[in-house]
Order: C-alpha cells, then structure tokens, then sequence
C-alpha cells in the first residue's frame, strides 16, 4: 500500500483528434493507460459514433475532470508523419478554403496514409541491362515487342533507374519482368539511393535566362515569388532545371508543379536524366505507389519530386525552391472537395518555409500579373527563344461573308496547301472534341439534349451516337426528332468533324487526330508523337490537348478554326483563357529554323481584344485585360468567393440561397441566385450566388459567419474561394 503511494501514477491525458466528418471542431479521447502518446502531426485511431476512424493528433492535455471522453483505440504514430509546417499549412487550408481540419487531413495524405499504411520504405530497386549484354542483337531480337524494346533502349542509356523512375516514365511492370525472363535486364536491391544530380550538362543559357537563374538563386534561403514570363520555346524549362541542380548540390530538395496533362513521359525523363533522384506523383499511381513517393520525399532519398496538383501537399524533409509551370493552367485549380489552387498553396508554403517560387508560363495568370504591377512578386522575362528559332508571325482571316466547308474557309485551305506543298506540318486547332455540339432538326428546330442535364448532346462519329460530356451519358444516334421530322442536321465543327473534311481536302497528307478521345490509350498517343517527330508533311488537328507540353519542331502553321469565340462569352475570365489557348497553341509553330505562321478565321476581324493580342502581344492584352477587370471590379482587383446549391427541385436550391443572402450584410456584394452555367446536371438544379468584396478579410468573415449553415433536406451547398469556372 505505501510503496504504490510513492510511485503517482501519470495524469490521465487527453488526445485532441481532427477527424474526417464534416464538422468544424476536433474531438478529444483519453489516452488509453499504459499506451504511449502519439505525436502531435501523427496518427490515431478512434471510434467515431458506430465507425472506427484514422484521424490526426493535433493537441495533448491534461484530462479534464468533468468530461468524460471516450478512449482511443489506437495509437499508430509516436513520431510526427505530419511535420509542424504540413500542420500548419492545414490549418490555413482549413481556414482559407472553409473545410472541417480532418476533411483537410484526408486530402492533403495520400490514402496509404489514411488506411493505416507502415512508414517503413521498401529498399530502393533499380534496374539495368544485364552485364555483358549485345544491346543491338537484343533490341534486334524484340522487333516484335516494340514496348520492350523501348524499355531496353531506356535502360541502356539510362543504366540503374530505380523502379519507380521506370514506371513513371511509363512503362509497366509486366514489361520489366518480360525482359527479366529473357536475360536482358536485372534488378539490384541498394540501400543507397541514386546520386541527386547526374553527370549532364545543360546547354549554354542565353542571357536572359542567365539573368533569370542568378535573380532567383540570390534569393535562395527567403521567401520571394517570381513570375518567369517567357515566351514558348524561350527555356523556361532549362531555368527550372538550373535552379534545382542549385538546390539539390547543395544538399536540398525541389518541387517542380505541372498541369495534369503536362506530366508526359518525355516531360519526367527530361527532370530524371538531370536528377536521378527524382519521384513523380500524379493521378496515374496506385496508392502504395503514392505512398513510397511521399515517403521518399519525407525520408530524403528523393531529391525532386515532379507532380500535378496534390503534389503541393506532399512533406519534404529539406524543400528549399518550388516551381509551378504553366501556372496560368485551370488544372492547378481543385473543383470539388478542398477547392484549393495549387500554385496559391505553393506560394503559401513558400512564404511559411522561407524559400523561393517561381511561377512559369508564356501566358501568366491575371492574378500573378497583378501581383508583379503590385511589387509583390517579381518579374523575370525571356523574350526570345535560343539559338536562331523566331516566334510566329501573327494573319487574321475574315470570313465574314464567306461560305466555309465544314468550318474552314477558302482561305484557309490554301494557306494549309501552300506549308504542305512547302514540306512543313500544320496543327489545326479546334476548341471541342466530337463530330459536331449540336444535332438540329431543320424543320422545327428540335435540339438532341441530356435529358438529366441542361446541356446538348454532342454528336460523335467514332464511335457513333450522342454523348453528354458533362455527365457521360451516351445514346446511339436518332433518326427522327421529338417531333417526327427525319430533318437532322449537325451544326459546328468539332475535331472528328473537321478531321474528315482535312481527309477529303488532301487525300494524299496523313491527318492525325489527338483530342481527350484518342490519347486514352497512351501507347496510340506515344505512336501519333513518332510520327510527327519524322517530321514529313502532316495534318494534326486538336483540342487544347495540342496546346500544351508537345513541341512540335516541323509544324510551321497552325491553323486556328474557332477560337475567337470566346471573347465574346459571359464568363469574365473567358478573354483571360481565350488569349492563353490561342498563344499557347500559337507556341508550338516553327520552333526549328523555319519561322512559323499562324492564322486566325474570325468573325470579328475587328474585335479589340484579338488585335491587341495579335498585334502587340500577350503582355499588352494582359494590361489590357487588367484594367478592364479593375474598372468592372472583378478578381484580381476584388475578392470573389462562389457559393454553390444544387437540388431536384430549382425552387429548393434558389430558396436556400435567397435565405442565404438575406444574411449577408452590406460589406460584401451578393449577386443572384442565379442559374450556374450548366444549369442541371444529372438531374441536380444548380444555383449560385456570386460574392464579391474588395478585401479579403471581409469576404473571409463572411464565410466563417455562414460555413456552418446546416442546408434543408435534399439541398447540397459548398463554398467555392477565388472560383475559376462558373462566375
Ligand atoms: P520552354 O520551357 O520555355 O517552352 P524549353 O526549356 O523547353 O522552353 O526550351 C525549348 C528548347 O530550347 C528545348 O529544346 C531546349 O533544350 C532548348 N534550349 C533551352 N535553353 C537553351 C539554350 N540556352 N541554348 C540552346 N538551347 C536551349
Ligand atoms: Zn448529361
């Protein structure tokens, strides 16, 4: 009795938990006796009502003798696995974008994490061709595997690539082991990871891109955000890749952020031969796959980390300088769940860290510019491109009045016959995939519709039938209209449209059609890039597919059959993403040494917007733009947040809204409720109210005030901040 006096057993302790429910407040559990503490950034499981769930510690205290928590099922991490920064960070997330801290937590982890997967990495596996192999009997020996061999000529130029690299590059595990089986390859367990920076020397910078690299590198070790505004073509890429061999010698770690459809192959093997350190991250991994790159990131062992969007989110173990190319692209923008921007977070974290970012493109976001006219961010140009390849010349063609086959006019035709007949490439650019958007009856003026959405129905020809390409419902083709009529006609061109007209128009070229449609198989895609990469005359048309990426050094026109449309939608950032795709596709004409051309087929030749462009360049459309926003006190010289309702009844959302607004007060500005674009998706109504205001805090109290309004039955509500698509 005495002795069990003189040893006091501990205070109960009191483990606070953000959970992914959707609610704004943590929950508290007892420590169970005798169970280690968890971390605080590391992982428990608890129960939650009749469920078990894995949620993240964010606090520990004494009990409290008046509550009663429930205990703690689990412990699973007495180190941190989210570091003090990464809990920070989601706490700004939580705050920022309006979503419960746990929901924050589920996104930000990869979902190994959240299942309870083990943070012990796998040793590092990496490959090579067998010693003593005859590379060119064995590439001889798989003409028929033409993925094999690919594999093997990979390897053998780029001996001891680590298993993940191989994948990423886009090839596949059955192949690494097809040519195991044949004695061509091997694998090596090492401990030691690949060295972070190869024996490769870059090319000489020009001296723009020199004066770039030397700005950013003085401001390694602080906080400062650059916008490298720089032609296409102009080495933008060869300043990242200076910068991050900086970095890495030196012993730290890089992110480099690309849109979704800018993660190619050939993009990865460009970082990986500088870098053999590097890990990808992108919506093609299988969750262990994203897992071990996390972990490889957190541990050290990767250098650079090349990913999309969620990859902002990933724990470095030193991150010292964060790249987001092609900033300007709509897919660093989330449009569900934790509505973030990637390239926002990046400068966020930037800024906790300490450390540069540096924002790229040939066509800068409103928003950065805004900041560089600002003196927030600062401004470093690349105004030519390397060696003696010079930016296209700009031809508008008026077809005002004239009869178009199948969307292209005369004109046209002749300027595409005139590059073939030259021996050059035309890309051909249209702004939607399928046959045609509409499918009209000319008698009664009938229109194919989704019936569970607002939208009309595409027409495709391969395969053949409607399809709706908001929710996926496709239907095979009518004959009729609702009304009898057999007065079908489809109106508009998209890609498989004009593709067969341009196979009709010049039956002797090869025209190649890449669009979201026939890039689904990678390997087709792989084989279309070959064939363009021969360089022989060709015709490509597609979607803003075309517009990113790929360089194609033997296109010398690009032909822009639908474009300027955009200037005249209701959208206010629909300039802003005209002028980024028309110079954007306009980038990739004439990069060798014969100067490109593009032409553009209007209906408004005159149109202010497109002859600014044209005629003085993205720079001065931007001013532009930026000033007709400031006098229409639209983002980025105001704040806007969108809040969105959908129900099965109209008259439910547009309610819940009207009530909404009546709460808002006077500081911020509440338009609608208003139908949003798509005014029904499968079958759901949508409303919006649109909120503007000129600061961000009032808008921010605004939110915190209405983030918990509990919806009536059947209405879904959510809070978009600095909104993208819809306003
Ligand atoms: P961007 O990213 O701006 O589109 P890249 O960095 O991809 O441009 O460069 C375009 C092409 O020019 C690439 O083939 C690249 O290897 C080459 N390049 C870049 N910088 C130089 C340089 N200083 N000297 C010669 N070639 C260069
Ligand atoms: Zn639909």
């Amino acid at each position: 009795m005495a002795q069990e006096e003189l040893t006091p057993t501990p205070p109960p302790v009191v483990v606070r938990v953000a959970l992914p429910v959707p609610l704004y407040r943590e929950f508290d559990y007892l420590l169970p006796d005798a169970t280690p503490a968890p971390a605080i950034g590391g992982r428990v499981r608890a129960p939650f009502g009749r469920r078990e769930l894995v949620g993240i510690c964010t606090a520990l205290a004494p009990a409290d003798a008046h509550a009663d928590p429930k205990p703690l099922l689990a412990v699973m991490d007495t180190t941190p696995l989210v570091s003090a920064e990464l809990l920070s960070l989601a706490g700004w997330l939580s705050n920022y974008y309006h979503q419960p801290l746990g929901e924050v937590f589920a996104i930000l982890l990869p979902a190994a994490a959240r299942q309870g997967a083990s943070r012990r990495r796998t040793r590092t596996r990496i490959w090579s061709p067998l010693p003593g192999l005859d590379i060119a009997t064995a590439l001889q020996a798989l003409h028929r595997a033409p993925r094999q061999r690919a594999l093997l000529e990979f390897l053998s130029t780029q001996p001891l690539t680590t298993h993940g690299a191989i994948l990423a590059a886009g090839f596949t595990g059955p192949q690494l082991n097809a040519l195991a089986e044949r004695h061509f390859i091997h694998a090596t367990e090492v401990d030691t990871p690949p060295p972070p920076v190869a024996n490769i020397t870059g090319p000489m910078l020009g001296e723009e891109q020199a004066a770039a690299v030397r700005t950013v590198s003085a401001s390694l070790g602080t906080f400062q955000a650059f916008v490298l505004d720089g032609i296409t073509g102009s080495g933008k890429t060869e300043v990242y890749l200076r910068l991050i061999e900086q970095v890495v010698r030196s012993g730290g770690q890089a992110l480099l952020l690309v849109p979704e459809i800018g993660l190619t192959p050939q993009t990865l093997a460009r970082v990986q031969q500088r870098f053999p350190a590097t890990v990808a991250m992108h919506s093609g991994l299988s969750d262990s796959e994203r897992w071990s790159a996390w972990l490889a990131c957190q541990d050290g062992s990767a250098s650079v980390l090349v990913g999309t969007r969620s990859a902002v989110f990933t724990q470095f173990q030193d991150l010292r300088l964060i790249v987001v190319d092609e900033e300007h692209d709509a897919s660093f923008k989330q449009q569900d769940s934790l509505r973030y921007s990637a390239r926002d977070v990046a400068v966020v974290r930037a800024r906790n860290l300490d450390i540069p970012v540096l924002l790229g493109s040939a066509t800068p976001s409103l928003e950065s510019l805004a900041n560089v006219q600002a003196g927030r961010y600062r401004h470093l140009v690349l105004s030519r491109r390397p060696g003696s390849a010079e930016p296209p010349s700009f031809h508008i063609l008026d077809i005002r009045g004239h009869t178009l086959d199948e969307g292209l006019s005369q004109d046209m035709i002749r300027v595409m016959q005139r590059h073939l007949d030259a021996g050059g490439q035309v890309l051909t650019y249209v702004n939607r995939r399928g046959f045609s958007p509409v499918l009209l009856c000319t008698v009664c003026g009938w229109t194919a519709n989704c019936p569970r959405c607002e939208s009309r129905l595409t027409l495709h020809r391969q395969p053949a039938g409607l399809q709706c390409h908001h929710c996926g419902l496709q239907r095979s083709t009518p004959h009729q209209c609702d009304n009898g009529h057999t007065t079908l006609l489809p109106v508009g061109a998209g890609t498989q449209r004009t593709e067969s007209a341009l196979e009709r128009l010049f039956p002797d070229i090869p025209v190649l059609r890449i669009d979201r449609d026939t890039t689904r198989s990678q390997q087709r895609f792989e084989v279309q890039l070959e064939q363009i990469a021969r360089g022989a005359p060709l015709i490509l048309v597609g979607t803003q597919m075309l517009a990113k990426g790929h360089h194609f050094p033997g296109v010398t026109l690009v032909a822009i059959v639908n474009a300027d449309g955009g200037f005249l939608s209701s959208d206010f950032r629909a300039p802003e993403r005209t002028a980024q795709t028309i110079m954007q596709v306009a980038g990739r004409a004439g990069r060798e040494a014969r100067r490109g051309e593009v032409w553009i087929q209007t209906l408004q030749p005159d149109h202010p917007t497109l002859m600014t462009l044209v005629s003085e360049g993205y720079g001065a459309f931007a001013r532009q733009e930026l000033a007709n926003r400031q006098r229409a006190a639209l983002p980025p010289a105001t704040r806007m947040a969108l809040i969105r309702a959908d129900a099965l009844r109209q008259a439910d959302a547009t309610t819940f809204l009207t009530t909404l607004k009546a709460t808002i007060g006077t500081q911020v500005q509440a338009l609608g409720p208003a139908p949003a674009p798509i005014q029904r998706i499968a079958h759901r109504h949508r409303q919006q109210l649109l909120l503007l205001a000129t600061g961000r805090a009032e808008l921010q109290r605004l939110c915190l005030r209405i983030r918990e309004t509990r919806p009536p039955a059947g209405v879904r509500w959510s809070i978009d901040i600095d909104p993208y698509d819809g306003a």
